[in-house]
């Protein structure tokens, strides 16, 4: 019991640092931010950290994706936080989490001329079993944040992501996120500037099969800001 409540993932702390619970104005403290969010060399197109030279997973098979910007890399602390927005609706951690992303967007000098903001749809069946999308929460504070649009929602998830894991290969899942997404009737991109926003950006292939949507009506960039990456498994 004692437990629960001093765990900080449980604990709202609306006025002090998300990580070290240390108090004061920001959600994030300098420390933590210097301790566990260093900007690190990321490749522009994936966001995969750059051990030398160019990219081994963008010279295999790049992302169809104009740029793409991470915060950090997933793991802890920042996995706490998401877990705290995704399950237990903790908005001061989504609002730390967008801080994190709005400073990488900044600092990655990414073009943001405007350029509009599209949240990974959450499946209609998790929203209700949730109450609220991570990635629209982490898109509305970084809206404010950066002064760019937060259209209402243009695109429609058809399919729910677990199923993907009961796909048999590669080839399938990839078939089956191309028809999960679809732009919602009347709605119109061609010609726009999009950023996806998510989360966690894993391998890429949900942000993947969004920007193809996107481009086959139209759009004239699309580019992915995720707060967290997950490492390439050799890193
Ligand atoms: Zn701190
Ligand atoms: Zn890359």
């Amino acid at each position: 019991m004692l437990r629960a409540v001093l765990d900080p993932r449980r604990w709202p702390l609306p006025g002090g640092c998300q990580i070290c619970l240390a108090w004061g104005q920001d959600r994030l403290c300098r420390d933590c931010v210097t301790r566990f969010a260093p900007a690190l060399d990321r490749c522009p197109r994936c966001a995969l950290v750059l051990r030398a030279g160019a990219c081994p997973d963008c010279l295999r098979e790049p992302l169809p994706l104009d740029a793409t910007v991470a915060a950090v890399d997933y793991g802890a602390p920042w996995d706490g936080l998401v877990h705290g927005l995704k399950y237990h609706a903790r908005l001061s951690a989504g609002m730390a989490l967008a801080d994190l992303l709005a400073a990488a967007v900044r600092r990655s000098g990414v073009a943001m001329d405007g350029v509009q903001l599209l949240p990974v749809p959450l499946h209609p069946q998790r929203l209700a079993e949730r109450g609220h999308n991570q990635a629209h929460e982490i898109a509305r504070h970084l809206s404010r944040a950066l002064g760019l649009r937060l259209p209402s929602p243009l695109v429609q998830r058809l399919a729910d992501t677990p199923s993907q894991a009961l796909a048999p290969d590669r080839q399938t899942r990839q078939q089956r996120l191309r028809e999960a997404f679809a732009l919602r009737a009347g709605a119109s991109v061609a010609g726009q500037h999009w950023a996806l926003v998510d989360d966690v950006m894993t391998t890429g292939a949900t942000m993947s099969a969004l920007a193809a949507l996107l481009r086959r009506h139209g759009a004239a960039s699309v580019q992915a800001w995720c707060v967290a990456r997950t490492p390439r498994p050799t890193d």
